[in-house]
């Protein structure tokens, strides 16, 4: 069982003073094992404790030099008759086995060169995958590390590397972290390095990739300074750690990890081929999310996994304003209204949603923690806080965060702890605003309506405080004018615009669904592409899909804007964002079976009819894969295919080329050899996961057979089953999936009972099947659910995937 509320509390107040000397043994790194020998040294005020390390072999333990008998079930070490007041020294020794699902020390063998890669890319319970710890994060410790690994290879962690000979790399002992933050990355990693503010730093990424990163090295480098400047602009505590590499890792279970010092993102971060203006975005704004969380995070880090939110939201919201004030990419928060935002008001209208900020009590044990990583921690917590500058103002907000930092520099804070820092600094009522945003789930409503003169009134429905741009519409749609406004109980109304269209909240400010009424809403369907305001627009976008999800707009009439605003649409985020909704929730949750095929169909024909009014080759790119995932035209795709670019001549990254070879296998225009054939073409291990996707694909009750039976197997990878699975399931052919809907419904569980948190992410989330589920299947998933026998984190997923479905 994972850890609870109740044993951290009783440990952290009983264990102090704890450092780690931690050495890892990767010469072995074919065999099934890798050494893992930690020499815990603390005090104790009780005999008993237990240190966590996850399927231990050869397991050794002694106590001040004495080896030890210790209680062991596989996860914890039970230490008993340990000298109380004074310090210990517990060493433990033992063989670790390496994981191919990125929840431990993942290694991954690349298929380009024969290459081994192994890294430990932590996060909740996975520092006991790697080493004996105390794993909670506020037990913070110093760490001592020292790696011993093929001569070859480069090793990457936390602190500087003091010495590498022979194999054995030794690192500077850290700060004091928690153990959830502790990063290791072995292998002959190419890299690019270079010193700023006077430390190191660095990017690194396989072998096989080294082009791709020389191809964007001066943009990440530049990037990554220009971040570093702005935060040290920001906050009055100096960047808190000795250096700062950051590196492009296999196998990642998230976007990104903010460990201290070694930075590790996915290694989709650093595209093959072609990086676009969107994904250059978008990285950026990763770059500068997880440089955020080494202030807050890594130097102030939270007392129990309730405050989750603290630091992601904290992070989402700077990387966002970081990436487009200090970075130079203005716009990323089109990409966060028009995405991050949406998830966000779903997830408030689960059964599952939670506070932003949840009492300790509300998060019992690990497992729970780990399912608060979702929309509400990140996105929700984003927007509130972007509420929260905006009605504060800049300079009080920052003044708050900086009297916090100081505050608890190196040490653990909480929610609390934040908000008296911010209410010493700022003349409003903060506490009042945390209850009421922070402390409670759900959204206000943001009505408009008008009164007997033609005059826009806002109303609130609800509880909290908001501050927002509000933008007046002339009937053809031109901006008349936009101000700020504060809405409390009392409606706003807005005499000067009279008879125009109101968009409230058009910058985004605040998190609130909208209701507009019938004269705003008529201005907005029939001039949304002529909204010239990018924020503005991608605010009605986002309007769009919450109405076609609550059933306040039919597919129909969604469908109808797509097909007239599509064309013309000048930002590629929001082009890959309608695209993005059109085809998943809007087709996978909201349309029956028997009409996925016609909403394909229209997507496909709004795709051309954009294509053919584009010059802006970002948007052209967006569009084509939107036209390679639903076009029904096999000979345009194999000519595609053929010529390596397409008839309106976008060329083909590999990325782009496996997604149409995915929808020529689905279309049953490519069989088994020719999907082989571009595997051949790309002997790459994204090459392997577009195959593995293509081969899913294919419309055959003997393909689909075959990929639930890779995705069975045992030891298949993260990656390997999550494309799989986006192959597998198809919208459009229901009759050959359903029996394999019936086999993820039926072996899931065991699945993830197997495997770690982050695979039953890939299980839950990311493989569900993405088609309309029969009746029947609905109800064995509640029943299933209602059975007590699914997993903690598979069940909060499917429980969110069952309310989807509703
Ligand atoms: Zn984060």
């Amino acid at each position: 069982m994972s850890l609870t509320l109740a044993e951290a509390r009783a440990r952290s107040a009983q264990v102090t003073d704890v450092s780690y000397d931690i050495d890892i043994d990767l010469r072995d790194h074919a065999g099934e094992c890798f050494g893992s020998t930690t020499t815990l040294r603390f005090t104790t005020s009780a005999a008993r404790t237990f240190v966590e390390l996850t399927d231990a072999r050869d397991l050794v333990v002694s106590v001040d030099g004495r080896p030890v008998e210790a209680a062991y079930d596989g996860r914890r070490i039970v230490l008993d008759d340990l000298p109380v007041g004074v310090p210990v020294a517990v060493r433990v020794e033992a063989q670790v086995p390496y994981v191919s699902d990125g929840d431990g020390m993942h290694r991954m063998s690349d298929p380009v060169d024969g290459e081994t890669y192994v890294s430990a890319y932590l996060s909740l319970d996975i520092a006991q995958r790697v080493f004996a710890c105390f794993d909670q994060p506020d037990i913070k410790a110093t760490m001592a590390v020292a790696v011993s690994a093929d001569p070859r290879w480069q090793v990457i962690g936390n602190g500087r590397v003091t010495s590498s000979e022979a194999g054995r790399w030794t690192f500077a002992t850290t700060p004091r972290l928690c153990p959830s933050l502790f990063v290791v990355c072995a292998g002959p990693w190419h890299s690019v390095t270079w010193e700023h503010a006077g430390l190191p730093f660095g990017w690194h990424a396989r072998a096989s990739l080294a082009a791709e990163l020389d191809r964007d090295a001066d943009e990440l480098r530049r990037t990554t300074d220009d971040c570093y400047d702005h935060y040290a602009r920001l906050f009055d505590e100096p960047y808190p750690f000795d250096s700062y590499d950051q590196l492009f890792g296999p196998g990642h279970n998230w976007g990104a990890m903010e460990t201290p010092g070694c930075v590790t993102y996915r290694d989709e971060l650093l595209p093959r081929g072609r990086v676009t203006d969107d994904q250059r975005s978008r990285r950026a704004t990763v770059i500068a999310h997880e440089m955020a969380h080494m202030w807050f995070g890594n130097l102030v880090t939270m007392r129990w996994w309730e405050d989750t939110w603290l630091n992601e939201s904290f992070a989402d919201y700077m990387g966002y304003r970081v990436a487009a004030d200090g970075a130079g990419f203005p716009g990323t928060l089109v990409v966060h209204e028009s995405t991050r935002k949406p998830a966000a008001y779903v997830a408030d209208e689960r059964r599952s949603t939670h506070p932003v900020a949840p009492a300790p009590e509300d998060v019992p044990d690990v497992d729970a923690a780990f399912t608060n990583f979702d929309s509400i921690s990140y996105a929700k917590g984003n927007s509130c806080l972007r509420q929260l500058v905006t009605w504060l103002g800049d300079d009080d907000f920052l003044a708050g965060v900086n009297a916090h930092l100081t505050r608890h520099r190196f040490g653990n804070a909480t929610l609390d702890d934040l908000v008296e820092a911010l209410d010493a600094a700022s003349p409003r009522n903060v506490r009042g605003w945390a209850e009421v945003w922070l402390r409670r789930t759900g959204f206000d409503t943001v009505a408009v309506r008008r009164d007997h003169d033609g005059v826009p009134v806002l109303a609130r429905e609800g509880v909290r405080p908001h501050r927002f741009s509000v933008t007046a519409l002339a009937a053809d749609g031109t901006l008349v004018g936009t101000r700020l406004v504060d809405l409390d109980e009392q409606e706003v109304a807005l005499p000067e615009w009279a008879g125009l269209a109101v968009v409230p909240n058009s910058q985004g400010e605040t998190f609130a669904r909208l209701r507009l009424d019938e004269q705003s809403a008529q201005v907005v369907a029939q001039h949304l592409g002529g909204v010239t305001d990018d924020l503005t627009r991608t605010v009605l976008w986002a309007h769009a899909f919450d109405e076609v999800r609550t059933g306040a707009l039919s597919v129909d009439g969604f469908l109808d804007l797509v097909e007239r605003y599509l064309p013309g649409e000048p930002r590629p985020a929001l082009v890959s964002a309608v695209l993005d909704r059109t085809l998943g929730p809007v087709l996978t949750r909201s349309t029956p079976a028997a009409d996925a095929a016609t909403l394909v169909d229209r997507v496909a024909a709004a795709c051309r009819a954009a294509l053919g009014a584009t010059t802006d080759d970002q948007v052209a790119i967006a569009l084509t894969r939107g036209l390679a995932a639903t076009s029904r035209d096999a000979d345009a795709l194999l000519a595609w295919l053929e010529t390596g670019r397409t008839g309106e001549g976008v060329d083909l990254d590999p990325g782009l080329r496996w997604s149409t070879v995915a929808r020529l296998a689905a279309l049953g225009a490519l069989d088994a050899d020719a999907v082989e054939a571009e595997r051949q073409r790309d002997q790459t291990f994204a090459g392997e996961l577009g195959a593995a996707r293509a081969l899913a694909a294919r419309p055959t009750p003997e393909a689909k057979a075959a990929a639930w039976a890779a995705m069975s197997a045992p030891d298949v990878s993260n990656r390997v089953f999550e494309a799989t699975a986006l192959g597998l399931w198809d919208p459009e052919r229901v009759d050959l999936c359903t029996t394999y809907v019936d086999a993820y419904l039926a072996d899931s569980p065991a699945i993830c009972e197997r495997r770690g948190q982050g695979f039953s992410l890939v299980v839950g989330r990311n493989a569900f099947p993405a088609l309309e589920l029969a009746p029947e299947q609905r109800q064995r998933l509640a029943d299933t659910l209602a059975s007590g026998s699914v997993p903690s984190v598979l069940a909060r997923l499917w429980n969110d995937q069952l309310d989807d479905l509703r």
